[in-house]
């Protein structure tokens, strides 16, 4: 009998040595922060890409720039998303760059554009959505997109600019690796306002674990990139880690995604 409770000591002593709270100490808190409509805007490319924090760069197709963006951006080591434009509820026509993804086209013509802006972005890894909020809605053309993303291997990041988007039900059905948004940034043109977003991003990080944030680097490109940088201490501070918005799925990439 005392020989018995002498093996169980090592059990009463070390209770804490269980998987779960192994997983709990080695848990990283890893957020990522997408930067949209590179290829256009010109306000806070340099300071993004020249920049030392490793951003996401999305990159708009047939721009004068897409190309230049995103090999510049893969240069630096930032990793590239394509940056499709889809027809939104509201806004200018103006606002969608050339040859966005609109609710008039056939099946074929969306899928023709969706190749087509891939092609014109090299090295994208993913794809989200420029606005969208008419066009995310639409099964039809979802489904297009989503089965293109998946012959070429990009995963998908919903902007969430519609909350009755198609997008996460169809990724689901057709295995497509998808994440959303959590937080716009720069929906206010000010420093202080951006910094104010990342604590909410750095919160929603150590809630869920991870969190995504997009921002932009056009009009709002300079007091985004401000906002940001004056916000890396605060990440330091609470252990979270800025990473490529790859590294935030977590073992649903396959190594044919991440090559370029
Ligand atoms: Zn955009």
């Amino acid at each position: 009998m005392k020989k018995f409770a002498f093996l169980l000591i090592p059990f009463l002593l070390f209770p804490l040595h269980t998987n779960a709270n192994e997983t709990k100490v080695t848990k990283e808190l890893k957020a990522a922060i997408i930067i949209d409509d590179f290829g256009g805007g010109t306000g806070g490319v340099r300071d993004f890409l020249e920049g030392q924090i490793p951003i996401t760069a999305a990159v708009m197709p047939f721009t004068e720039n897409s190309k230049a963006h995103a090999e510049w951006a893969h240069k630096n080591g930032f990793e590239v998303m394509v940056h499709l434009p889809m027809e939104p509820k509201r806004g200018k026509r103006s606002w969608l760059g050339p040859k966005p993804i609109t609710v008039d086209l056939s099946k074929e013509e969306v899928r023709q554009r969706v190749e087509e802006a891939i092609k014109s972005v090299p090295y994208a890894v993913g794809l989200n959505n420029h606005m969208g909020s008419r066009a995310v809605e639409d099964e039809e053309i979802v489904r297009t997109i989503v089965e293109v993303a998946k012959e070429k291997n990009l995963f998908i990041i919903d902007s969430g600019t519609s909350p009755g988007t198609k997008f996460p039900e169809i990724a689901k059905e057709l295995g497509v690796p998808l994440l959303k948004r959590d937080v716009f940034l720069d929906d206010i043109s000010s420093s202080s306002y951006v910094r104010k977003q990342m604590i909410r991003l750095a919160k929603i990080t150590e809630i869920k674990g991870r969190g995504i944030a997009i921002g932009h680097v056009g009009v709002t490109g300079k007091v985004c990139s401000v906002g940001i940088f004056q916000s890396t201490d605060e990440f330091k501070r609470r252990n979270i880690k800025i990473v490529p918005i790859s590294e935030l799925f977590a073992g649903e990439l396959t190594q044919k995604h991440l090559v370029p």
